[in-house]
């Protein structure tokens, strides 16, 4: 007979799940990650890799080469007021991007490869609280000490624990031969969405054109999608365009939740409410959820790890209005021009690392000053 408990019972095995995972393998913790897809498979996401992310990915791998997960590297990033160019800026430290099939199954694997046990192909359809206990689409059920949801933005957490999922936001992406396309850079467009921001960026052979923002139904995501790529000049042909939710600015109050119940990345609210870098935070959750489990008292411990990133949340969700809309916006984008120097100051300060924070706007602007 298989067994039928363990420990930690992660629902999904994306970047968050993988986090917890891989964390927890290191201790040869018992543990059985869950996924409804088969890996590889495809999630529709931009890629960007800031550097926090990738301290991140470089602990999970222990000191083993990283190259291979990364489609390519950008040291440049242009800010654009629809396709006129505002800001050209050379960063210090380059970004990585990566094809989120390959790099989700390539953490898959390494999980694997240390031991680690997958369910894959199998969705989680329900959970009972009370008797700690998952019900699998096949039939099967396995019950846990601790159940872990990395199951994404619309997470079945929300239904089973009666969580509020508010603040979702929605992109729309597509992937473009490169060939003959002159994108090396990390661009970013304002002005084509008021609630979020279009891009471009290099992914090797291909280049992700794409647009995200704060979630309206009336708002014709693919047709302000196919404007940009007509904008840019590219040729979209038959490339398929391919949309999912992610949060924008609600982290789940975890406090709550049943002891041995945690959130973990999109499922958790845990992504960037202005740039909308989710893998940080997943990783990060993931990581941090593990660290708990092995603790002394792992709630008390999961909550005190998620305090930064749910200020992040909180704060990033104040600030929206003045960085996508609005007057304040305005005269940010005016001011904005030319201004190469202070946007590679702030792209390092505020979104390659987290050294300042959304309530540190103005006094990023004064330090950039006095640094000077
Ligand atoms: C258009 C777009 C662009 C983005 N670009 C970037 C970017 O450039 N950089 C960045 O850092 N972030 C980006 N993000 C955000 C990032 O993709 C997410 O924050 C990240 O994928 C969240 O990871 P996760 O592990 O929490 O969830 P996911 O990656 O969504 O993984 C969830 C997993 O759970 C599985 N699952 C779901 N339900 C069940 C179930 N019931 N049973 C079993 N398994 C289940 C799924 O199959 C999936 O494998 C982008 C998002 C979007 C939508």
């Amino acid at each position: 007979m298989s067994k039928n408990h363990y420990k930690t019972i992660i629902i999904g095995g994306g970047p968050a799940g993988m986090g917890a995972a891989l964390t927890l393998a290191k201790n040869n913790a018992d543990v059985c990650v869950i996924d409804k897809s088969v890996f590889p498979r495809n999630k529709t996401c931009a890629g960007l890799v800031t550097g926090k992310t990738f301290d991140l990915i470089e602990g999970l791998f222990d000191g083993k080469s990283t190259d291979e997960l990364f489609c390519c590297t950008a040291d440049i990033v242009k800010l654009f007021k629809r396709t006129e160019l505002l800001t050209e800026s050379v960063l210090n430290k380059p970004v990585r991007l990566v094809n989120r099939r390959d790099f989700d199954a390539a953490l898959v694997e390494e999980y694997k490869r240390r031991g680690g046990l997958i369910l894959e192909g199998k969705k989680c359809a329900e959970v009972d609280y009370e008797t700690n206990t998952v019900a699998l689409s096949d039939g099967e059920t396995l019950s846990y000490d601790y159940l872990l949801f990395a199951d994404g933005a619309l997470s079945m957490s929300h239904k089973s624990l009666k969580t509020d999922r508010r603040s979702l936001a929605f992109g729309i992406e597509a992937y473009i031969p490169s060939e003959g396309l002159d994108f090396n850079s990390i661009n970013l467009y304002f002005g084509y969405l008021n609630s979020g921001y279009a891009w471009v960026f290099p992914h090797g052979k291909t280049v992700c054109v794409g647009v995200g923002g704060i979630l309206n139904k009336s708002v014709d995501y693919r047709g302000i999608l196919t404007g940009l790529i007509q904008d840019l000049g590219l040729n979209a042909g038959e490339v398929k365009y391919t949309g999912a939710f992610f949060p924008y600015g609600y982290a789940v109050p975890q406090d709550k939740l049943p002891d041995n119940i945690m959130l973990l990345g999109d499922a958790g609210g845990f992504a960037d409410p202005i740039s909308g870098e989710g893998l940080y935070m997943s990783i990060g959750s993931g990581i941090y959820a593990a660290q708990a489990i092995v603790s002394d008292d792992p709630k008390k411990t999961y909550l005190n790890s998620i305090k930064d990133y749910i200020t992040v949340v909180k704060d990033g969700k104040k600030a929206q209005k003045a960085f996508f809309s609005g007057p304040t916006h305005k005269m940010l984008l005016n001011k904005m021009k030319g201004k190469n120097e202070f946007i590679s100051f702030f792209f390092e300060k505020m979104v390659d690392e987290y050294i300042y924070g959304y309530r540190d706007v103005r006094k990023i602007y004064s330090d950039y000053k006095n640094k000077k």
